[in-house]
């Protein structure tokens, strides 16, 4: 928590940040994140005669699993947060304004507002990842199994088919 009041009163122009959040999971009730470090915010807060402004850069790391293969991963979420500090909830629909409650500033909320547009479209270990086979669960980036062979997705109606055609 950062008091905006008594950076308002203060003579100082500028106030650096550089901290971490000793927290390594956030749940914001639609997503739960887990992160694999401390998210780690830096910027600052600066004033001009009447309003208070933030300049943060969010970064994060995720836990996440490959869309493919479900291994484990880490993706880098790096955001900047910016704008105008203030308690007043009816100016929060403006984009550029960043709420404080009684004037003090939660980092917290920072970091719940660069999770916010936290969407990455498709998550793989490695691009070419191979996944797991659909038949027996193998991981086929490290291992080859039997199913593969027959694995063309071949209809059971079609097999009879094929075997009626055979005689
Ligand atoms: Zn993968
Ligand atoms: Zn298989």
């Amino acid at each position: 928590m950062i008091s905006i009041k008594d950076f308002r009163m203060s003579s100082q122009r500028n106030k650096e940040i550089d901290t971490t959040l000793p927290i390594l999971k956030r749940d914001l009730g639609y997503i739960d994140f887990q992160f694999s470090e401390f998210p780690h915010i830096v910027g600052k807060i600066y004033k001009d005669s009447s309003e208070v402004y933030a300049d943060f850069n969010v970064s994060v790391f995720i836990k996440e699993n490959c869309s493919r293969c479900l291994k484990d991963m880490i993706v880098h979420h790096s955001v900047s947060i910016s704008g105008v500090l203030s308690n007043d909830e009816i100016m929060q629909e403006d984009e550029d304004v960043i709420l404080t409650q009684e004037d003090m500033l939660d980092l917290e909320h920072i970091l719940d507002m660069a999770l916010i547009d936290y969407a990455p479209s498709k998550l793989l270990c490695k691009s070419d990842c191979k996944g797991l086979c659909k038949n027996c669960g193998a991981d086929l980036n490290t291992t080859t199994c039997s199913c593969n062979i027959m694995d063309e997705n071949i209809d059971p109606r079609m097999q009879i088919l094929k075997d009626l055609l055979k005689k």
